[in-house]
């Protein structure tokens, strides 16, 4: 075997989501960085939905912002439309989603990657990884041509032992039309690791041109449109909207029909598929009672004639697919430019992993994004950031990088995956996050941006920047609460044109904010700021005012939780010696290897009285 006979201190294999943020965020911490990908070309695709964020996705992205991560900026350089989801809902489960133009998604990122010093970009099909002992040294191409680094970081995606299902027609392939990888996934399973199998799927792309878009309902975008980066100002690209029809029986019948000759339905496809993601043929069987599906157009791009059928996501044959395709009204001429497909690859079950995302197994190995069974973008670049902090932090001697359930969606996903681990594609979803409340979009930067800078990836100047709107929304929320208003014919007279009821005697400003019908509005009117704030520090002020009893109360709730992740798990803590445990639990433990009791008791089968027996052992080992 031939080799470079230098050594990087970080090798990452795969530039998806994950891999580029991993690779970013080590070369910014300043590491010296391979990134590897079979097809430098499809560097950061986006081989599904054409879009960014959406529900706790969203709250992700604008976390990986907030840390000094790259997708929030990538995403609004080439957004073509926002849209806030939830906006009659509260504010713990409002979020972004973006529809992006992915060629200029890829070639931005690309520039990104490219232009980072520090960071070299190789196209290579990485086949073995270089162990000596329990730790990982290097890695080795399919040319046998081999890199030698300090740690590595496997984000491969849906590429091992990736197999594409058109029908009955199988290809080996990670994503249609790229190899897949098929030496990686055997060599892993040869250093012990457990793989397990997950299947996924994408809807065809239709020609615009050969779609009757009068027999759909256009959806634009949001009027004032809310970049998802800190970072980022106005829109640049022309915002398109996306177009929204419905399947019907007859659309149906062709399914039923067929579902025999689908892959997924005629027994070819073995990988289990996510429940909250069904495909086409899913519908049809699983919900026969509905009488129509939803089917939404989103053009992948500015200077592109694809468009993305969103909801007719399928491995039915091409002769079905096109019958399907054109049984929908305004569909009828519709010329399918890529087909549908699934596919289906493997994955490993993160509770192999430690709260770093480096594998227990082997040293100075680290995963990240859909090898570790999660399905979406944002999943995966989050994990890409942290996998990457963690590795140059592991490199560089610095204390491991862990944000836990009370800081971060990022935290309740990591700690999700390595606690409980996963049998199905695991997707980010608010009902995740026990605290959510206080994991909100618009807190973000205030939450996690401090963080971003003591990593240094965030500058100085955005720091103070952050400080000062600390202070500023600190300030205000204090003012507002001090501000009595009188009950003046002016103040009367404000509050009954918004429909709220008039005062009596004077009030606490605060008090008239937390009304449901009023919110900031009344403070600009009432009592205006000596020097006004932003919009987005109004929103805070009203949110923190609005919400304080339940914050408080959520607030209550971390301090019984940090309680728990206080109790330290000695690292060589053998589970297998503690009396009182099943055979089982004992199992449990010692394979998932918890670092806190908090963490044990998130772990599915463990009581209370198993949570007081492990109490005692560690006291007992304590003395
Ligand atoms: C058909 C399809 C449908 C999908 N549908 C959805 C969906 O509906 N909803 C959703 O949320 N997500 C969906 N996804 C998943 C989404 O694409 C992924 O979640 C996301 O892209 C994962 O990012 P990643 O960085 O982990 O991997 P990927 O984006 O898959 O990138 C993997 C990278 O690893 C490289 N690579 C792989 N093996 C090797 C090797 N041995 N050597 C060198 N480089 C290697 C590849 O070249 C690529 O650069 C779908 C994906 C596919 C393929």
């Amino acid at each position: 075997m031939s080799s470079s006979n230098s050594t990087y201190d970080i090798i990452v294999v795969g530039a998806g989501h994950a891999g580029c943020e991993a690779a970013l965020s080590a070369a910014r911490m300043g590491c010296r960085v391979l990134l590897t990908a079979i097809d430098l070309d499809k560097l950061a695709a986006m081989p599904c939905s054409p879009s960014i964020g959406g529900m706790a996705k969203g709250h992700l992205v604008k976390e990986i912002d907030a840390l000094g991560g790259e997708m929030a900026k990538v995403a609004d350089q080439t957004a073509i439309q926002y849209r806030t989801l939830n906006t009659k809902k509260g504010p713990a489960v409002q979020a972004s989603r973006s529809q992006n133009d992915k060629q200029r998604y890829h070639m931005v990122m690309k520039r990104v990657v490219e232009m980072q010093p520090g960071l070299d970009l190789k196209q290579a099909l990485i086949e073995r990884l270089h162990v000596e002992g329990d730790r990982v040294v290097g890695v080795e191409d399919h040319t046998g041509f081999g890199y030698a680094a300090r740690a590595v970081v496997l984000a491969t995606g849906t590429f091992l032992g990736g197999l594409v299902h058109i029908g009955f027609r199988s290809i080996p392939a990670g994503r249609a039309g790229e190899f897949a990888s098929y030496s990686l996934p055997a060599h892993l399973r040869e250093l012990g690791f457990d793989l397990g199998r997950l299947k996924t799927g994408t809807p065809p792309r239709l020609k615009r041109t050969s779609i009757d878009f009068t027999r759909f309902t256009a959806q634009g975008g949001d009027e004032r449109p809310v970049p998802f980066s800190s970072f980022s100002g106005d829109p640049v690209l022309p915002q398109l909207p996306s177009f929204i029809g419905y399947t019907g029986e007859r659309t149906h019948a062709i399914v039923r029909r067929n579902l025999s000759r689908s892959a997924l339905y005629g027994g070819v496809i073995t990988g289990i598929s996510a429940r909250y993601c069904p495909s086409f043929e899913d519908k049809i069987v699983k919900f026969p009672e509905k009488d129509r599906h939803q089917v939404i157009l989103e053009p992948e791009g500015i200077d592109t004639e694809e468009i993305y059928a969103s909801g007719l996501g399928n491995s039915l044959p091409l002769d079905v697919q096109i019958e399907v395709v054109r049984s929908v009204p305004g569909l009828e001429c519709a010329e399918i430019m890529r087909p549908a497909y699934a596919i289906e690859y493997d994955y490993v079950n993160p509770v192999q992993l430690r709260n770093t995302l480096e594998t227990q197994r082997v040293q100075g190995l680290y995963l990240a994004g859909q090898i570790n069974g999660t399905s979406g973008y944002e999943e995966a670049a989050a994990q890409g950031l942290w996998a990457g902090i963690n590795a140059a932090c592991r490199v560089q001697g610095r204390p491991a990088f862990v944000l836990d359930r009370s800081q971060a969606y990022m935290g309740v996903m990591i700690d999700d995956l390595v606690t409980r681990g996963t049998r199905e594609p695991y997707r980010m979803f608010t009902s995740r996050a026990e605290h959510r409340l206080i994991l909100r979009e618009d807190n973000a930067d205030l939450r996690l941006m401090e963080l971003g800078h003591e990593l240094g990836l965030i500058g100085a100047d955005a720091a103070d920047e952050l400080r000062r709107r600390r202070e500023r929304i600190g300030a205000e929320i204090r003012r507002v609460r001090a501000t009595v208003v009188r009950p003046t014919p002016k103040v009367n007279a404000y509050l009954e044109e918004q429909g709220s009821k008039p005062i009596q005697q004077g009030v606490h400003l605060d008090q008239l904010v937390k009304r449901a019908e009023l919110g900031y509005h009344a403070v600009e009117n009432l009592a205006p700021a000596p020097e006004p704030v932003t919009a987005s520090a109004a929103r805070q002020v009203a949110i923190e005012i609005k919400y304080e009893g339940y914050i408080q109360k959520q607030i209550k709730e971390i301090e019984k939780f940090k309680h728990l992740e206080k109790i330290r798990i000695p690292d060589d803590f053998d589970f297998r010696t503690v009396h009182g445990l099943s055979n089982e639990l004992k199992n449990k433990l010692a394979e998932v290897r918890p670092t806190c009791l908090g963490q044990c008791a998130r772990i599915d089968g463990i009581t209370p009285a198993a949570l007081s027996v492990l109490m005692v052992a560690l006291k007992a080992r304590g003395r």
